[in-house]
């Protein structure tokens, strides 16, 4: 079963959400439990949990379909001490947030060493970020999303991602999403069918499939190796259909939210039915 969805508005409250999700045709979406470019938001009111459950069991939504997204400003690999600590406040809060809405994953950028420290310093910066927020917060997974590796972010090479895994204490509480975006421009070919199984046959190799919780599916303006974080609409860009009907065809990838941040969104409802049909031509 392919849980497609994607990243769809909650202005006016995050019980808008699974509404938003379900006129796309969507069984599953990702969402800002606050807003993206602040660090402090007012805490989750008892009626607006309360709404957002109704509507997602209402809608049929589980939690196992929803990938919340943290704020950009935080960064879990902070050189500078004072940026450090707000962004660990403000992940733990994100984190909070997730579990009072009764969600498991909780989708994040690994973090920036912005040349200040070097990268291994800063992935084991990222796994501490990781391991104080699961002992402040039960049950929700740490999702780390593979990046394009602009600027100085790290988690573009699968290797950043097995690295931070490697000292994250609980390995049940973290997981991936790679973004087809991100992972083609960080370097990874995925233009054909084989390109794309070789690809993932590395991810399996150096990360494992086993900790996969999720993908973002963009086409990419950016080209191979370009390190651009610029997303595309399905097939417009330079990846191509090849790779999400790959996507949509291999069950490695069934159970996990699969969500679109491409460019128009009045055409999610289309690129979503594109994919149904990749996947029901299998
Ligand atoms: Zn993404
Ligand atoms: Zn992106």
């Amino acid at each position: 079963m392919k849980l497609i969805g994607a990243h769809v508005s909650a202005a006016g409250g995050v019980f808008n959400a699974p509404v938003n999700a379900e006129k796309i045709g969507a069984n599953a979406f990702a969402l800002f439990t606050k807003n993206q470019r602040q660090w402090v938001a007012k805490p989750l009111e008892a009626d607006v949990i309360a709404a957002f459950k109704a509507r997602c069991s209402q809608l049929e939504f589980n939690a196992n379909a929803i990938l919340p997204h943290d704020s950009y400003l935080i960064n879990l690999g902070a050189p500078e001490a004072e940026k450090l600590e707000k962004s660990r406040a403000a992940f733990i809060d994100e984190m909070s947030r997730c579990k009072q809405l009764g969600l498991h994953l909780l989708n994040f950028h690994p973090g920036s060493h912005l040349k200040k420290i070097s990268e291994k310093e800063c992935l084991k910066l990222i796994a501490e970020s990781i391991n104080l927020a699961h002992e402040q917060v039960s049950d929700v997974v740490a999702v780390i999303e593979n990046t394009a590796g602009q600027g100085s972010t790290l988690g573009w090479q699968f290797e950043h991602l097995a690295e931070i895994i490697d000292q994250v204490k609980d390995k049940t509480r973290v997981g991936v999403c790679i973004d087809t975006c991100h992972t083609f421009a960080a370097g990874y070919d995925l233009r054909t069918e084989t390109a794309t199984d070789r690809t993932f046959a590395e991810f399996d190799d150096v990360v494992g499939m086993q900790y996969l919780r999720g993908m973002h599916l963009n086409d990419s303006k950016g080209d191979l190796g370009s390190h651009l974080d610029r997303h595309h609409s399905l097939g417009e860009g330079a990846i191509g259909w090849d790779c999400f009907r790959y996507i949509m065809q291999d069950d490695r990838f069934n159970h996990m939210p699969l969500i679109l941040e491409t460019i128009n969104p009045d055409i999610w409802h289309q690129e979503i039915a594109i994919l149904r049909d990749f996947a029901a031509q299998k």
